[in-house]
């Protein structure tokens, strides 16, 4: 295991494990949780310090590039420890800063108007890496990070183990004790996950990507609704909300003359009725690779008002970062041969 990986208490043990004293596990864990270097590690005898750094890799996320947008919103390229790749973004809203993580570094689910996937799934990521993203991003804003979404690249679903893990590490109290209500999990919706995340009792919102009012169109933005229907999707949101009793967010990208008629909002009204469930809609970024544009301001109003109409809980989301491709669905894991 890498440092950034262990829980206090795994921490300790590997302590031990190297003859050194127990008490400074916790010491470790929360300069580690601060991203601080070795050097920083002021109440640490030096010569541990360099134990520790030579018996163990650090494992977190090392910002290479940054780009700044000019509604103040950064996008970060991170660099693994093995050179893998990925990217993350920082908002700052009226309620604090939010920043969006990637949890694989690319995507499998090929869902036809996100650039996440064009590339495919190089890896999951680790725990200590989603931290590390964290970290890295909380240190360069100089600025306490109060929301964090799992909407990077990746689907949270099929790394669960770690991130449920990132999640404890996250939220604990001697590292950055972020808050999991602030943290929102998102899906494009694999009922088995849904079910697990419930399960683990964690208090974090889960977003699932409806994108669809019914499983025609759903067909042909997202090959995951092959395997799984609208009702079976259905199913595992009400599950989710019955066991946790908190509401589920649909997110669904309003797209250009595909999913985004008054008759849509209807049906989609019908799907969600008696559902404890908020829709988040955000007109689709379009890619140059993907024949899908975003629905105008018009339609997306009219949408959104069509569901309000209909008592569905729903607002629009602001796009943010579009000018730095660090808006939804931008995010890419492919760079130039020249780097960076
Ligand atoms: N795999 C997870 C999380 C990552 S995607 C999921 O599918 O939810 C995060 C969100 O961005 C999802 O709602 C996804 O559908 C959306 N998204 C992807 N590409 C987009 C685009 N081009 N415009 C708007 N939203 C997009």
């Amino acid at each position: 295991m890498n440092l950034l990986d262990m829980f206090p208490d795994e921490l300790e043990k590997e302590l031990e494990r190297l003859g050194e004293k127990k008490f400074r596990a916790k010491q470790v864990f929360s300069w580690l949780h601060k991203g601080a270097s070795f050097d920083e590690m002021t109440n640490i005898p030096k010569a541990l310090r360099e134990r520790l750094q030579s018996a163990f890799a650090l494992g977190g996320a090392e910002i290479i590039k940054r780009q700044e947008s000019r509604d103040g919103t950064v996008k970060y390229l991170y660099e693994l420890e093995d050179g893998e790749r990925v990217e993350g973004v920082r908002m700052k809203y009226k309620h604090g800063v939010s920043l969006c993580i990637s949890t694989q570094a690319g995507c499998d689910m090929g869902c036809a108007f996100c650039a996440s996937t064009i590339g495919g799934c190089a890896r999951n990521l680790l725990p200590g890496e989603m931290l590390g993203e964290v970290l890295s991003a909380q240190r360069d804003g100089g600025e306490r990070i109060a929301n964090v979404v799992l909407m990077g690249s990746g689907e949270p679903m099929l790394n669960l183990t770690n991130v449920l893990k990132f999640l404890r590490l996250l939220s604990h109290e001697d590292g950055l004790n972020i808050s999991l209500r602030s943290v929102s999990v998102s899906t494009c919706g694999l009922p088995e996950g849904i079910a697990l995340l419930a399960d683990s009792g964690l208090p974090v919102t889960l977003a699932i990507s409806l994108h669809a009012p019914n499983d025609e169109i759903r067909l042909q933005l997202m090959p995951v609704a092959k395997r799984f229907s609208i009702d079976e999707v259905m199913k595992a949101a009400r599950g989710y909300v019955k066991t946790t009793g908190r509401r589920v967010i649909f997110e669904y990208a309003l797209i250009g003359g595909v999913n985004d008629e008054a008759s849509h909002a209807r049906e989609l009204a019908g799907r969600l009725r008696g559902l404890q469930c908020h829709v988040n809609l955000i007109p689709l970024n379009a890619l140059p690779e993907s024949k899908f544009i975003g629905s105008s301001p018009e339609k997306a109003a009219a949408f959104l008002q069509t569901l309000t109409d209909l008592h569905i809980s729903a607002t629009q989301r602001r796009s943010l970062g579009a000018d730095i491709d660090g808006a939804c669905g931008q995010l890419r894991r492919v760079y130039n041969a020249d780097g960076v």
